[in-house]
């Protein structure tokens, strides 16, 4: 495999970056995750914009335009042979000493990794996750706003890895005041009678590229889609509750903190909805 760094395609093995690279020492740093699907690849416009977000409101900046990085990733899916694939993309500080200033490091580090998807079990898809939600608040966006996708994950590992010693694979993260916002790297929906609803952004979610299809897709649909405060009791209460993220698409929730949700089974809305979002990524996106 070939990874594109600063410049050059080298193979996978050389691709290298400093110890005192800041992405590393830090966090110092943003990137993406995107997916083609048959040779297109679905919303990159929208990945690269996130992207540039990201990178301003830290203050770095990325020395390639965006035409120019639309085209990295167009190349690295084409050297790779890959019409089936996760593009990580990734920014960093660069090279710095060991004291945090950001302004010891003149040039910021670029890679895009393009690399076969891995797809999650098919279980998790017909029979639904359990979730439990965890201790581990998600960042308050006064600190860190989650709307900055960095390298700096640790809050969402910290919940991930409660989950995981409690026994489940994903984490339900509540706000400082107690509501809910979203799981460690996907956002979350419920459905009751024709609505749709999620978390609005200024609760402290990032605002998911998948999040926003589904909110479209459910309009079409004949949904009422809405951003609304929701509690744990809403979430208990729905009819439906699903995850939206890149890489785990639209994921069925039967189970809440040992509360059956619904008829405890992957729901015709949530079904509808995925149906729906697979039709898109086999018509939509940029081709390479
Ligand atoms: N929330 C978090 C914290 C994430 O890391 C991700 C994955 N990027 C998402 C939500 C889902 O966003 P998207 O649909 O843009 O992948």
């Amino acid at each position: 495999m070939n990874v594109y760094l600063n410049g050059k395609f080298v193979e996978h093995a050389k691709a290298m970056v400093s110890v005192f690279d800041h992405g590393l020492l830090y966090g110092d740093g943003v990137f993406e995750g995107i997916r083609s699907y048959d040779g297109l690849i679905f919303k990159l416009r929208e990945h690269i914009d996130r992207l540039f977000e990201s990178a301003h409101t830290i203050m770095l900046k990325i020395p390639l335009g965006k035409a120019q990085l639309i085209e990295v990733v167009k190349r690295s899916l084409r050297v790779n042979r890959l019409h089936n694939a996760y593009i990580r993309l990734v920014v960093t500080r660069g090279v710095g000493d060991l004291g945090l200033d950001p302004r010891k490091c003149t040039k910021p580090t670029v890679f895009v990794i393009a690399d076969k998807i891995q797809l999650y079990p098919r279980r998790l898809y017909e029979r639904g996750l359990s979730l439990i939600t965890v201790a581990t608040q998600r960042n308050v966006p006064e600190a860190l706003n989650p709307q900055i996708k960095s390298l700096n994950y640790l809050n969402n590992i910290l919940a991930k890895i409660e989950a995981i010693n409690a026994g489940y694979e994903e984490a339900i993260m509540l706000s400082h005041s107690g509501y809910v916002t979203e799981c460690t790297g996907e956002n979350i929906f419920l459905v009751k009678g024709r609505r749709l609803m999620t978390p609005p952004p200024y609760i402290g979610v990032l605002r998911g590229i998948t999040r926003r299809t589904v909110m479209e897709l459910g309009e079409r649909q004949g949904l009422s889609v809405c951003e609304e405060l929701l509690t744990r009791h809403d979430l208990f209460n729905a009819e439906e509750v699903f995850l939206t993220g890149t890489a785990a698409e639209i994921v069925p929730v039967v189970r809440i903190d040992g509360r059956l949700i619904g008829s405890g089974r992957p729901g015709p809305a949530t079904k509808r909805l995925q149906a729906g979002f697979r039709q898109l990524t086999k018509t939509e996106g940029v081709r390479y």
